[in-house]
């Protein structure tokens, strides 16, 4: 045998080793999972994790391997871990599909689960529709979105954001969830690492997941008003972070973070290249001072939009991006890969009702905040007022541990509201939407009221 021959068979015998050990691991990480589900554990724990971290570093110096790589291969078995431990996991999206079930078997739900406005879009969407028919607008077209539609987001982010933009540093993408994943999957890399403060909307971290990702979480506590730590943010920090993302107002907590603090955050990541995700997507909810992060003017910005929660067009699917030139252009290459464009009719419709007066929706938005925090202070709920967006996170109830089994036991009452495990390791908590009838939600609250009783 050659000497190539006997080095290639060499390298066979090692990766198929790796490949018994790599499902020895995968055994062993399931039935960790299986455990922390019935001792009500998380599934992240981080100081484990870093106490790992130390031991990889430790080891690659020892052998001569480059760290970064070290710690790269360690996030991809991390990840691994974490998937397989995910398997299952209810959010808002299981609770909302489970209650539409019900609803085909004839019962009747108050939706307080999922984040929907219940107004009608602007009337404008609906001449849009007309006017595309008829002029023909029907058609394929640029994949970053319609030239007249990017125009006008642009002027829109300079006007409503402090943007410094135009039509060049806007995507048109098919929901501010589609704008999230294009935004992962194009400027991160499998085994990169980003940095995500909880409570917050699952997708930033599916998403990432999905993409061989690590995500480091920064767990924020009601006791600490939500406000995440700048320390351990930095602590977080290391060369494969690539990636940190905000989400002000909050989904669930409806937390605005105070100018100095967004700013300092921006500012550690403008220290240490990070990109910022902003998921801005609540912005017109603003009930105290607000600033988009785009006016902090930092070119690894990406701030994701979206016409579902301003103008009530949930169902058009339509979202978008502002960000500087050279990530638009890498996130316009995935969006034509997937999709082609979005559909023409419906951007259309959306620059009609793009400049529409949205000031009752606003205003109503809030009412309804002020309706159920009302209640839910008078129940005995335990919350920070929201800042904004269009739910209240709130712990349940000193005896209530288990926030999946109260959520569908409140389903059976014909109320569905969203269990605080989706958001994260916020067990107890419950996320309730706004977004309905206010005499509904009274109602709703009120049997919330009855169910809780049944625990104490
Ligand atoms: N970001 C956040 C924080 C959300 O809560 C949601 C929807 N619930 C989205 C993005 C996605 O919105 P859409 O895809 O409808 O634009």
């Amino acid at each position: 045998m050659s000497n190539i021959d006997q080095l290639r068979n060499r390298i066979d015998e090692i990766t198929l080793q790796m490949l018994r050990l790599f499902k020895d691991r995968t055994d062993i990480a399931r039935q960790i999972g299986e455990l922390k589900k019935s001792s009500g554990l998380g599934v992240t724990d981080e100081a484990r994790e870093e106490q790992l971290r130390v031991r990889v570093t430790q080891m690659c110096k020892d052998i001569g391997l480059d760290e970064s790589l070290g710690k790269k291969f360690l996030n991809f078995l991390l990840n691994e871990s974490v998937k397989i431990q995910s398997e299952g996991k209810q959010t808002h999206l299981t609770v909302f599909l489970k209650a539409k079930a019900l609803e085909r078997q004839g019962r009747k739900i108050i939706h307080m689960e999922v984040g929907e406005p219940d107004f009608m879009p602007p009337a404008a969407a609906k001449m849009g529709f007309d006017e595309a028919f008829d002029g023909g607008i029907v058609r394929y077209g640029p994949a970053a979105g319609m030239p007249r539609l990017r125009d006008a987001l642009a002027e829109y982010a300079i006007r409503n954001f402090g943007a410094n933009a135009t039509a060049e540093n806007i995507l048109v993408s098919p929901g501010g969830r589609f704008a999230v994943y294009l935004a992962v999957n194009t400027l991160l890399n499998p085994g990169d690492e980003i940095i995500i403060i909880e409570p917050a909307w699952p997708a930033y971290r599916e998403c990432a997941i999905n993409a061989g990702i690590k995500v480091r979480t920064i767990q924020t506590r009601l006791e600490d008003k939500w406000e995440p730590s700048i320390t351990q943010i930095e602590q977080a920090i290391n060369s494969n972070t690539k990636m940190i993302v905000m989400n002000y107002p909050n989904n669930p907590t409806g937390k605005i973070l105070a100018p100095a603090i967004q700013d300092r955050i921006v500012e550690i990541a403008r220290k240490n290249d990070l990109y910022v995700l902003s998921d801005e997507i609540y912005s017109l909810y603003a009930y105290r001072d607000w600033k988009s992060v785009l006016a902090n003017n930092y070119e690894k910005t990406i701030v994701t939009q979206s016409f579902s929660k301003s103008h009530a067009m949930t169902g058009f699917r339509i979202g978008y991006t502002v960000a500087d030139k050279n990530i638009i252009d890498r996130m316009v290459k995935l969006q034509a890969l997937c999709i082609t464009n979005v559909a023409e009719p419906i951007q259309y419709a959306a620059l009609k009702a793009l400049n529409s007066d949205l000031v009752q929706y606003k205003k109503s938005m809030k009412s309804k905040l002020d309706t159920v925090s009302e209640e839910a202070r008078r129940i005995g709920l335990e919350f920070l007022e929201p800042d904004g967006a269009m739910y209240v996170f709130a712990r349940a109830g000193a005896g209530i541990f288990d926030g999946l089994d109260f959520t569908n036991r409140l389903l059976e009452r014909g109320v569905a509201v969203a269990p605080g495990e989706g958001f994260g390791n916020y067990k107890g908590f419950i996320r309730i939407s706004v977004a309905q009838d206010e005499n509904k939600l009274k109602e709703g609250m009120k049997i919330l009221d009855e169910v809780l009783k049944g625990y104490r």
